[in-house]
């Protein structure tokens, strides 16, 4: 596409472009071009490139050849409309718009009317024999163009607006007459003289070529530069520029302005859904200033322009195949169509709105995968408040981490701590977090706060623990010392009721009931797709994740440690499980067995701990392979320090010393302080843990490895099908695995020589070094499987300590845009990633069959499923809760590479 397009070409008119040209034209104008050759009703006008504006980034100034090339579309659209920019007795106006191939906060606003003068708005006067809409007209492009292109503040004319509807006694702005606009006008040039320190320029071009520039300006606004940073976006993409003819729905009442959608953005149904606005111009029907009406009335307002905007949309539907959401005008009558693009919608409809589209023959299976995405039924999977119950909207925030809480309002993270220790449910309310709050953010069922984004501390964190919150939400006023916030006059004290939807950002008074997800019901088996009461939503879910698993080559894993989330797994689609957690298994009652076990002197002492343990651990691994019968369960041995299974090293000290000031100090306890003392370490993530302590360990893993042989044998041995994989964690290098290997294989073999089995196990080991990573190669020629461990991995590769930065500078890392999302979240391709692509393949270099899998929280999450899907591992593994939305993502990335294979 970049390749045939002419070099020399900077400005293309409507009738030149298509929706492909996204790049070159943006996305407006890209559609524009498509909307004008299907012959739809787009006002003419013409589209200046990205290209024209990255030479203008480039060098300051616009290229030269793009002057002439204006001027040559400029005549032409004269000549077509009969009339010339801001002809005095008949001025042709246009508007100036911008449009990036991404949607961009920051980017400059439209400018409308550009044409008026003092003389020309005479003219337009005459023409349309209607003098208070030239004079409306010639305020708003003064009032517009003041702001945006010229930097006034707003507030200034809006103030100016308020003051002209106030002195008249009237409350919205068509109640203003002509003299009243036309004094307006010389308030706003006033306005405009005082701020700007020019006058506000006569000449029509000068107004359009100073428009063009801003728009080229505006692509590196700082909130413009912040957004692509985040996202990603390249920022040498520049913005195109479109400059199209005015159509004018301020002419009167058979005039006005709408925004429509094919189908309903909130459930799919095709139907008539949007807004229109009666004698009115450009944002009016969404900025609130006056009532809208629904479409539907349009059909009784103008039924010429409604049946035609109705046909219009089908044929928009039809040729995009997909929900298409416009803009429109309709001026004295006639219908004129300003913008479409594929609309946004809500994750039921996404799903929903997919299987329609199939069903209509619009597009295939594998189209309608790419229609959804993991973030979206991920959404539909929480629990949400009762659509049907009575609520009192208190306001509404950003919607930065989805769930439905309710709990009571505290202002404080210690009354948090303090309340939920008694049992009560909280919602931790702060104007912000810090890293004080995390306590506080832990405690409570959810975070509200008033002010900051996606990227806030409360956002990151609260997303980091999977914990609803809704932030930003400024119309609170939070005030922390009297722990109240007050809403439009009205008072929530400490302790009243809340209700927050962190999946829509709407903060209610009161407990709102929470119902179960009807996809939630239907994973778990409770629903079925095909009964009477399954609701088209989880029909459609069915559909699609049929797709997906029917082209998906990626296995979905489970992370799970008993046989209640086995289970759970294996009806969410699991096909195994990726990792076995053991150390819950040395927890509880079983903590005095383990510190036996560290505070053995003898190996009699040693022996003996390990002999208690062993029964229980084999217990738990018996009900795991019945669990998962007939299907891969990978056991990780022991992987935390030590000391996480002793006493609390103060509370201990305390104890002790309290025991020694009375005289009657505890053998035992003394002992145990002494070990708590030595296993205590400055930096327990990189200490003794995973593979060094069973080398340091005399018998820890083969206990664990005995329990697991044993179990698998006693299975066998009850027809079961047992699948066990041993792997062991934090190795790096292939020496350390060999020492464990050797006596893991001598165990199984003395447990198959006594149950008289052929047990099959095979032993692998986690990649979560960059060590290991570096040294795949070698460690192949010991393990059987790599699993990578992308939580550790991330936090040695970046040397981040996971629970401390998330806490304290993530908030500061997102804001400036160093990482648009925490490497935590998404697996950082670069970095981290790229040492998983070489390890991969190093080891498959040793081992061809070397089974490749991942089992960090990246295993659940969408963009890094595609690229394990890519760098071509057997499996993920995640969560029971999230195996869906990697099912969903593994189908996804296929049926893409398989697309993108054909083309
Ligand atoms: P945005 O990207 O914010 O939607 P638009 O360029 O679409 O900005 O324009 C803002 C408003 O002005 C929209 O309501 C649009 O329909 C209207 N508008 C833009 N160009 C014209 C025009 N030539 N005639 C009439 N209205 C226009
Ligand atoms: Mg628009
Ligand atoms: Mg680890």
């Amino acid at each position: 596409m970049s390749e045939n397009k002419d070099p020399q070409k900077f400005v293309y008119d409507f009738t030149e472009g298509n929706k492909d040209l996204k790049d070159l034209l943006g996305g407006k104008g890209a559609n524009l071009a498509e909307m004008t050759n299907l012959g739809l009703p787009v006002p003419p006008g013409f589209t200046i490139t990205t290209e024209a504006c990255k030479v203008y980034l480039e060098s300051g100034e616009a290229p030269t050849a793009l002057r002439d090339e204006v001027s040559a579309h400029l005549s032409a659209l004269e000549a077509r409309m009969g009339k010339q920019l801001g002809q005095a007795d008949d001025p042709l106006l246009v508007s100036v718009r911008s449009g990036a191939k991404f949607s961009m906060p920051g980017m400059m606003d439209t400018v409308l009317n550009i044409g008026l003068s003092d003389a020309s708005v005479v003219g337009l006067a005459t023409q349309s024999g209607d003098e208070r809409f030239a004079w409306d007209s010639y305020r708003r492009l003064i009032q517009m163009f003041g702001k945006t292109v010229l930097g006034v503040d707003g507030d200034l004319f809006e103030e100016a607006l308020e003051d002209a509807k106030a002195a008249k006694k009237v409350t919205v702005d068509t109640d203003l007459a002509a003299a009243d606009l036309k004094k307006l006008v010389k308030q706003f040039k006033k306005i405009v003289e005082t701020q700007a320190g020019r006058e506000f320029p006569q000449n029509a071009r000068e107004q359009m070529d100073l428009a063009i520039n801003a728009v080229f300006d505006s692509w590196n606004t700082d909130r413009a530069k912040l957004y692509r940073r985040q996202e990603r976006i390249p920022g040498d993409l520049g913005t195109a520029v479109n400059v199209c003819s005015m159509v004018f729905g301020n002419l009167g009442p058979d005039s006005g302005t709408g925004v429509a959608f094919t189908r309903d953005p909130a459930s799919g149904h095709q139907g008539v859904y949007g807004d229109y606005l009666t004698n009115a111009q450009g944002e009016d029907v969404v900025a609130g200033i006056r009532n809208t009406v629904p479409l539907a009335d349009l059909e009784s307002i103008d039924k010429k322009s409604y049946d035609q905007l109705m046909q219009i949309m089908e044929t928009l539907e039809n040729h995009y195949k997909d929900l298409c959401d416009i803009e429109f005008t309709i001026e004295r009558g006639q219908l004129w169509m300003l913008q479409t693009r594929v609309g946004k919608r809500t994750a039921g409809a996404a799903f929903r709105i997919a299987t329609q589209l199939v069903d209509q023959g619009l597009i295939d299976e594998a189209e309608a995968l790419q229609r959804v995405n993991g973030a979206q039924l991920a959404q539909l999977m929480f629990p949400r408040f009762d659509d049907e119950a009575k609520t009192e909207l208190l306001g509404r925030g950003i919607a930065a981490s989805p769930g439905a809480a309710v709990g009571k309002a505290v202002f404080d993270s210690y009354t948090a701590i303090k309340w939920s220790r008694s049992g009560e449910k909280v919602i931790l309310i702060r104007r912000e977090t810090n890293p004080d709050d995390l306590e506080g953010m832990i405690a409570a069922e959810g975070i509200l706060t008033s002010r900051g984004g996606k990227t806030s501390h409360a956002a990151v964190v609260a997303r980091g623990m999977g914990k609803t919150c809704v932030c930003g939400a400024e119309d609170l006023e939070v005030d922390t010392k009297r722990r109240r916030m007050t809403v439009g006059g009205k008072v929530i004290e400490e302790g009243d009721l809340v209700s927050i939807d962190g999946s829509t950002g709407k903060v209610y008074l009161g407990e709102v009931p929470v119902v179960p997800s009807p996809v939630v019901e239907y994973f778990e088996g409770r629903m079925h797709a095909g009964a009477d009461d399954a609701d088209e939503l989880v029909a459609a879910v069915h559909r699609i994740m049929a797709y997906a698993d029917r082209v998906r080559r990626l296995r979905v894993r489970a992370n799970a440690d008993n046989a209640e989330d086995a289970l759970r797994a294996r009806r969410f689609g699991a096909q195994g499980i990726g990792l076995c957690r053991t150390e819950h298994m040395f927890l509880g009652e079983r903590r005095e067995m383990v510190e036996k076990l560290i505070l053995a002197d003898t190996d009699d002492e040693r022996e003996s701990a390990l002999a208690a343990l062993l029964p229980l651990q084999k217990a738990d691994f018996i009900e795991l392979f019945e669990s998962m019968d007939g299907l891969p369960v990978t056991v990780r041995l022991l992987d935390p320090p030590l000391h996480e299974f002793l006493p609390d090293i103060t509370e201990l000290s305390v104890r002790v010393a309290l025991a020694e000031s009375r005289k009657d100090a505890n053998e035992n306890d003394l002992r145990l302080l002494q070990a708590v003392h030595k296993l205590h370490e400055q930096n327990p993530m990189l200490g003794l843990r995973g593979v060094r302590l069973g080398l340091v360990i005399p018998g820890l893993f083969a206990m664990q490895v005995r329990a697991i042989a044993e179990a698998a044998a006693q299975r066998k041995n009850a027809k079961g099908d047992p699948r066990p994989e041993i792997m062991i964690p934090l190795v790096g290098t292939v020496q350390e695995l060999e020492i464990v290997r050797e006596e893991a294989d001598r165990v199984i073999a003395e447990v198959q020589a006594a149950t008289g089995t052929d047990l099959k196990l095979t032993i692998g080991t986690m990649i979560e070094l960059p060590r290991a990573a570096l040294t795949a190669g070698q460690i192949a020629e010991a393990a059987q499987f790599f699993s990578f461990g992308t939580n550790d991995l991330t936090q040695t590769v970046w040397g981040f300590s996971r629970d401390d930065v998330e806490a304290s500078f993530f908030t500061a890392y997102l804001e400036k845009g160093i990482f648009g999302v925490s490497p935590f979240e998404t697996i950082d391709k670069d970095g981290v990633g790229a040492l998983v692509r070489s390890a991969a393949e190093a080891g498959r270099a040793t081992r061809p069959d070397l089974k490749l899998g991942v089992c960090g929280e990246h295993g659940g999450d969408p963009e890094s499923v595609h690229f394990f899907h890519e760098v071509g591992l057997d499996y993920v593994s995640c969560s029971p809760f999230r195996i869906p939305v990697a099912r969903l993502e593994a189908g996804r990335a296929a049926a893409q590479s398989r697309g993108s294979d054909s083309r």
